[in-house]
């Protein structure tokens, strides 16, 4: 096929979510993806499927999915994507944590937001593996996390089915204009048409962009993540502390899966590929073992590392470019973009067929940026 409705560029979860809620409706979707699908951040995060702690203007993005679509996601795309919605646990040790925590939680129940504090008792009764030094705790019950590459694939194989065309090993170098409007893309084996063009293809999608004079101030940074061998089930929530030091939850199989960073990792354009880092790994486990003791004897089975694409204000771009006719940018997720995947792909699906939006996307605007440009 080399003419679609839409092409998507990025087989990451935003742009499988965008091809299933498209061609559920009927419209005909091409996504054209330089490696694997899921290749990208998608397959390397951590997995929170998170409320707490949000940007308070992303906040009724994540609601919305935590209320309305992950808990009945599996079930629609017909595959086991692992979703366990029994809470996020924010730890922490000392009177400033407690500030931060306070702090998070108040700003959770102003926007409706189930939060609570936990006392120390509290904490040790619904997770009595932790250190002794934690006094503290914030308490979100409606966070959860799944897994994040095969609810990606979920989305593929499902939009696939119905009827979407993914072409892998297609690398997109520009777009093209006819009039002004999108016409389709370049790629270095063909051209393809449409009048629609989205580009979820992370980082990346500035290049893209660039290619017609249109640009987004995106940056990389490089984080990781670890995965343990299998453990006795000790605690199902999303964990994560009042610092940030590191996040992470027990798998359906027993393994830990743990993120973070060391602060030290190489940052900007010139780091090109996604490669784990000596200082990281090291610096997650002394995080997590102040807090976990019990997991000293884990081991660390594999690392990881992947690029988040920040914007100046960590939100992401899910906007019309009201200049070019039929460009859609859903970029710049900025570390927390799988939580949102699923309402991103129907609100994506919404701005192509020009649908009243479930929800406003006006802090998601590509027209925010211009006083940085
Ligand atoms: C280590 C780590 C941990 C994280 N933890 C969490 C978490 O716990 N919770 C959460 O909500 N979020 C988390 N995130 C963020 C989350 O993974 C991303 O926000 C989300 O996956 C973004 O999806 P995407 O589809 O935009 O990007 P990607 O998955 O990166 O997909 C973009 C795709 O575009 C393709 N592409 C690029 N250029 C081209 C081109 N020229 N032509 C064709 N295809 C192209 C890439 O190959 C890629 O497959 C984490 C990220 C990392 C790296």
């Amino acid at each position: 096929m080399s003419k679609a409705d839409v092409i998507i560029i990025g087989g990451g979860v935003i742009g499988c979510a965008a091809a299933y809620y498209l061609q559920k409706n009927g419209v005909q979707v091409l996504v054209l993806e330089k490696d694997e699908i899921g290749a990208g951040s998608s397959s390397r995060n951590g997995g929170g499927v998170r409320q707490s702690a949000r940007n308070i203007r992303e906040l009724p993005l994540a609601m919305y999915a935590v209320r309305n679509m992950w808990p009945v996601l599996g079930e629609e795309l017909g595959v086991d994507i692992e979703y366990c919605q029994q809470g996020n646990l924010r730890l922490g040790k000392t009177v400033e944590h407690e500030r931060i925590l306070q702090q998070l939680v108040a700003q959770g129940q102003a926007t409706g937001l189930d939060m609570v504090m936990l006392t120390a008792a509290q904490v040790r009764e619904i997770c009595p593996h932790i250190a002794e030094e934690v006094t503290t705790a914030s308490f979100c019950p409606t966070d959860g996390h799944a897994n994040p590459l095969i609810s990606t694939l979920a989305f593929y194989k499902k939009a696939r089915e119905m009827g979407t065309e993914f072409i892998t090993g297609e690398q997109v170098q520009a777009l093209t204009l006819r009039r002004g409007k999108i016409a389709g893309v370049l790629t270095a084996r063909g051209k393809y048409e449409a009048s629609t063009v989205i580009v979820a293809a992370a980082l990346n999608s500035r290049a893209i962009i660039n290619s017609i004079g249109v640009d987004i101030p995106l940056q990389s940074s490089l984080i990781e993540c670890l995965v343990t061998d299998a453990q006795p089930p000790m605690f199902p929530y999303m964990i994560g502390t009042a610092p940030a030091n590191f996040y992470g939850h027990q798998t359906s199989h027993g393994s830990f899966v743990f993120g973070g960073s060391s602060g030290l990792e190489p940052y900007g354009p010139n780091v090109e590929q996604p490669i784990s880092q000596p200082l990281t790994p090291p610096a997650i486990c002394r995080a997590v073992l102040g807090y976990f003791p019990i997991l000293g004897r884990a081991r660390v089975v594999r690392t990881w590392s992947g690029f988040l694409d920040k914007t100046p204000d960590l939100l992401p771009v899910i906007s019309k470019v009201t200049d070019i006719s039929g460009l859609i940018l859903a970029c710049g997720f900025s570390g927390h973009g799988f939580g949102i995947a699923p309402i991103v792909g129907k609100l994506l699906s919404e701005l192509v067929e020009e649908k009243t939006l479930t929800l406003p996307l006006d802090a998601f605007s590509f027209g925010r940026f211009k006083p940085f440009m």
